[in-house]
């Protein structure tokens, strides 16, 4: 029997980010702006149990996971990279980017905290680099959230703190931490799934954002349902539109309110993201014309060869094509823009990475008094950090290919 994931699910391969537009009569999305607050939709929990339990391929992953262990699945992950790697090859990542002239990649001042505060998600999609669903419990303690804010206090260099998962408004330090780093004059970025805004218990989140005015940085990979649908699950595009319909009646891509709402692309097959500019008037125009949505800017990011993209890539002998892809558009440009040269990433059980790809590969900032790496109680500030040497490896490939790719979009 065909797979859900594959028939369903499956990523599209196609020449262009996204041929289809949405139709003349397209299936209509219901308008919440004008609901009163506290009307609470159905959770979209028990329908990506249902996607997951009838998905072939995913519950494979599981099953090797439960069996081998993440760690040893990871590592496994980081040889088939390197193998393709070999069979191209090429020069592992730091000898690149030194061949190219890059700026050595050690770490500046921090200017983005970046904190993954759990990796519950009411979504399971095909090209998760943190392998969310809501099968995950692992979760920020409020002891680490307030190690967080108070590093925050002395790091005058860190201008915003970026809030991750998972979904992250799920955890339950999510309101804590925006009120905390809002008070201490901080910028805060909810990486948001759009579809969250339907959970129960939601109902105020679209309020709450814009009390705070907190940037909304929301996933929406294309303008088709299609597309979308097969990459984050059924019923999902549905939900996002309504979800941004909710974020504009409160202000949010609202030009004069101060309210941001910017956009993430991500492919939907194995082709690095278009230029940020380009996709950004389509994006503009199909969803102001078919919902009558706004936005404030458009961010596009490749997908990184890890996790689930990475077996889904390996499951149709796809990696060695991805990675040659990747290494093609080897941009040196990009290089010097990349994220992790600003960024400090802090995991939900608080340890310390260079960035969240880092995190999910377990790679770990050395030191500290546990066994298990630096966290956030070994630091006396963020400062500490500066001048380390990144630590990096074959997935970094996907960071610096076209116009570069990191959580603040192209880094060209
Ligand atoms: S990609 Fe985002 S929305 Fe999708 S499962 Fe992962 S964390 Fe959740
Ligand atoms: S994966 Fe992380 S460490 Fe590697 S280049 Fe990208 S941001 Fe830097």
């Amino acid at each position: 029997m065909m797979a859900r994931f594959s028939g369903v699910r499956q990523p599209h391969f196609g020449a262009t980010p996204c041929a289809c537009r949405p139709r003349a009569g397209a299936r209509w999305v219901p308008c919440v702006a004008g609901r009163k607050d506290g009307v609470s939709l159905d959770s979209l929990v028990p329908q990506t149990l249902e996607e997951m339990e009838g998905d072939a391929e995913l519950q494979a992953v599981l099953k090797s996971i439960e069996e081998e262990g993440q760690a040893a699945l990871t590592k496994r992950e980081q040889r088939g990279r390197q193998r393709s790697l070999e069979k191209l090859n090429m020069p592992n990542f730091s000898k690149a980017c030194a061949d190219a002239g890059v700026t050595p990649l050690k770490r500046g001042a921090a200017k983005i905290l970046q904190l993954n505060i759990g990796l519950y998600c009411n979504q399971a999609c095909t090209h998760c680099h943190v392998e969310s669903s809501p099968k995950r419990t692992e979760m920020m303690s409020f002891e680490v959230a307030n190690r967080c804010l108070e590093l925050l206090d002395d790091a005058p260099s860190v201008a915003t703190l970026d809030l991750t998962g998972g979904a992250p408004e799920l955890n339950p330090t999510f309101r804590h931490l925006v009120e905390g780093a809002r008070a201490r004059g901080r910028e805060v970025i909810d990486r948001c799934n759009l579809t969250v805004l339907e959970e129960p218990g939601q109902e105020d989140l679209a309020d709450f954002l814009a009390a705070l005015r907190v940037r909304v940085v929301a996933s929406l990979p294309c303008y088709s349902q299609k597309n979308v649908d097969l990459q984050r699950g059924s019923g999902v595009f549905e939900r996002s539109v309504r979800g941004l319909q909710k974020l504009n009646a409160v202000g949010y891509g609202v030009p004069g309110t101060g309210l941001t709402l910017d956009l993430v692309y991500n492919p939907g097959g194995p082709f690095l993201a278009p230029p940020q500019e380009s996709l950004e008037g389509a994006y503009r125009t199909e969803l102001r014309e078919a919902f009558g949505v706004e936005f404030s800017s458009l961010l596009a990011l490749n997908n990184m060869p890890i996790k689930r993209y990475y077996d889904w890539l390996e499951r149709r002998g796809g990696l060695e094509e991805y990675m040659g892809l990747l290494l093609e558009g080897f941009n040196p440009g990009a290089a010097e823009g990349l994220m992790c040269r600003d960024t400090v990433s802090v995991g939900w059980d608080g340890r310390v990475y260079d960035c969240d790809f880092n995190q999910q590969l377990e790679m770990t900032l050395a030191g500290g008094s546990g066994e298990s790496g630096l966290t956030v109680f070994d630091l006396g500030s963020l400062g500490e950090l500066e001048g380390r040497g990144i630590l990096v490896d074959n997935h970094c490939f996907g960071c610096t290919a076209g116009s570069g790719s990191g959580c603040q979009g192209a880094t060209e």
